[in-house]
């Protein structure tokens, strides 16, 4: 039934070296629509927050679905995303803190962040200003999840370069590994550019239905391409992680029993687990651990030249 498939891309991409820890701060990033970052950047969110890490969700998507999502109404903020990207607000500013749990603080955003695309197109520093503006207030939190748009526009290009790492979701769909290469190549490109340490650390299975033989075979050529930067916890399909959006609720607050509730919950285990065994002692002296994101997977130094800013902003 599921036909063979291509491998849709040639290399796995660069790895940083082991002593390196798993990032901190992870866009969330695929220009795939509707594969399920929204819903991962929330619940995900949610759930660290629950297992007390001091978490920040930053919501870099125009359509604003992970402030409604979060329960963050327009009357909750003033300054937002864009004010921040374009230098009006600082995050310290714009956010809205202790959101559903004490835990997490959300920078919120609104259509207007759209206009960051052509505002921000002839300023000298337009792909580091997410960068800059984490700068003074990263360290205070164990964990910041960025959201992006279903792009590869300079919003995206700015949460790459702010960003450790990339956590990608994949949607257990016909297709979903085509187009990766593109997301690949501009990851390549900010490395060999402004942000040597970016790396893809996680990639997360969602929408995953067991009885298909072609979720099965998405998970194998995921798998079969990232190695053990998989989540080993992959995403079901749930009807109660598509409603809780809807009651501005992460699922863990809207359902805690649903099989997505628990599935996000341990997904925040793992990747709690993978930043504690990627912290240099622990790496040197956990080598044999399945789940251990920090082997040293197969590498490919192949670069790209060229500039993330001349080929996405203008
Ligand atoms: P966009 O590219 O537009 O930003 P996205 O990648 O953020 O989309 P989501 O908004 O998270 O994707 O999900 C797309 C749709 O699929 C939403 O309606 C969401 O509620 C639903 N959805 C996401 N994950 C699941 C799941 N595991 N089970 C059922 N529905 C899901
Ligand atoms: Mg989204």
């Amino acid at each position: 039934m599921v036909p063979a498939r291509p491998a849709p891309y040639t290399s796995p991409p660069q790895r940083t070296p082991i002593e390196e820890p798993v990032g901190r701060i992870l866009a969330i990033a695929n220009q795939k629509g509707g594969v399920g970052k929204t819903t991962t950047a929330v619940n995900l969110a949610a759930s660290l927050a629950v297992a007390e890490q001091r978490t920040l969700l930053i919501d870099a998507d125009p359509q604003g679905n992970a402030t409604s999502g979060c329960g963050i109404s327009r009357d909750d903020f003033s300054a937002h995303t864009y004010d921040v990207l374009l230098g009006e607000a600082t995050i310290d500013q714009a956010l809205v803190r202790g959101v559903q749990f004490r835990h997490l603080d959300v920078l919120p955003t609104t259509p207007d962040l759209a206009a960051v695309e052509v505002e921000l197109v002839d300023v000298e520093d337009r792909v580091t200003r997410m960068r800059d503006a984490l700068a003074p207030i990263r360290d205070r939190y164990d964990v910041i999840l960025i959201d992006c748009p279903p792009s590869l526009g300079l919003i995206t290009l700015n949460m790459l370069v702010a960003a450790d790492a990339l956590l990608i979701p994949l949607q257990c769909e016909y297709y979903a590994l085509e187009g990766l290469s593109q997301l690949l190549s501009t990851v390549q490109r900010v490395q060999d550019s402004v942000n040597p340490a970016l790396d893809v650390d996680a990639v997360l299975l969602t929408m995953y239905d067991a009885r298909l033989n072609l979720s099965r075979q998405v998970a194998a050529d995921a798998r079969a391409h990232f190695g053990d930067r998989v989540f080993q916890t992959v995403i079901p399909r749930n009807i109660r992680l598509a409603e809780a959006p809807s009651f501005g609720k992460p699922i863990v607050v809207y359902d805690v029993a649903s099989v997505g509730a628990q599935a996000y919950m341990a997904v925040a285990h793992e990747l709690i687990a993978r930043m504690n065994s990627a912290a240099p002692d622990a790496s040197a002296a956990n080598p044999s651990s399945q789940a251990a994101p920090d082997a040293p997977a197969a590498t490919s130094s192949a670069s790209d030249p060229a500039s993330p800013a001349s080929s996405h902003d203008a």
